[in-house]
């Protein structure tokens, strides 16, 4: 899959995606990740990106010009990228990618993000992410560039990178292959097969801490009695 993410705090994504499982998905290529300052798309002087709101009003939103530019320039750059691999692997069934990326807008007033919107995302080939700054970003941009507005929940934060982050982290994991074979990430919280619930409590040794006891049954090696309880803990 690949991520590109645009942002005026290319900086902030440094550390968390190149830790742990994300470096993992990139060192292994199941993860393609661009970072992209929106500002190297402005063509005004001291690459300004942002301006007041017409009517007036408290803080500045970003541009069109720099994001449509900063969109475009991605999507001609990653056609050729994908045009080129399909020449080389013409046999491979991988390279019949889509032509175009799906573009996201974190935004407080997108529709929420679920466990289901992930496991859809996870499926697409090439996503985009555009975070906002500041009051937010032109209209203009959302109506005639963006697929999908996503919120991570109904609350403010300052910036729509650390939202971007909590999409490339939960889409990331659901990649066939990522987590490692010894650990699913279908059988997690708000998974389908944990009918959208809440997991189960778990446990690992000591057998009694601090005379808090791991419940008898898991302990017990009945498996059926084990799934049953299990089920009967989702929440
Ligand atoms: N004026 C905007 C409003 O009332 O919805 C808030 C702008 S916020 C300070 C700046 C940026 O942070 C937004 O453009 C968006 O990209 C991001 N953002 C803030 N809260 C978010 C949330 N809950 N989910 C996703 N993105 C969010």
């Amino acid at each position: 899959m690949r991520i590109d993410i645009l942002t005026l705090l290319p900086g902030m994504f440094e550390g968390p995606l190149t830790e742990s499982i994300l470096k993992r998905a990139a060192d292994s290529g199941a993860l393609e990740l661009h970072v992209h300052n929106i500002r190297d798309y402005s063509t005004m002087r001291h690459k300004q990106a942002d301006d007041k709101p017409y009517g007036g009003g408290a803080g500045m939103l970003l541009m069109a010009e720099p994001i449509v530019r900063c969109i475009e320039a991605i999507t001609c750059e990653g056609q050729e990228s994908r045009k080129r691999q399909k020449g080389q692997k013409s046999r491979d069934k991988k390279s019949c990618v889509s032509a175009t990326p799906y573009r996201i807008y974190l935004s407080a007033g997108g529709k929420r993000l679920t466990q289901s919107k992930v496991e859809r995302l996870a499926k697409k080939d090439w996503i985009l992410l555009l975070c906002g700054h500041y009051e937010g970003i032109d209209q203009r941009v959302i109506d005639g560039w963006i697929d999908e507005e996503i919120s991570i929940g109904d609350y403010v934060l300052t910036g729509g990178e650390i939202p971007a982050m909590v999409i490339v982290d939960s889409v990331v994991r659901k990649i066939p292959g990522v987590l490692g074979k010894d650990v699913s990430a279908d059988l997690d919280s708000f998974s389908k097969e944990f009918d959208r619930k809440r997991e189960y409590p778990q446990y690992t040794r000591p057998e009694v801490f601090r005379d808090h006891k791991v419940p008898e049954v898991l302990l017990s090696g009945n498996h059926k009695k084990i799934e049953e309880w299990r089920e009967s803990k989702l929440r």
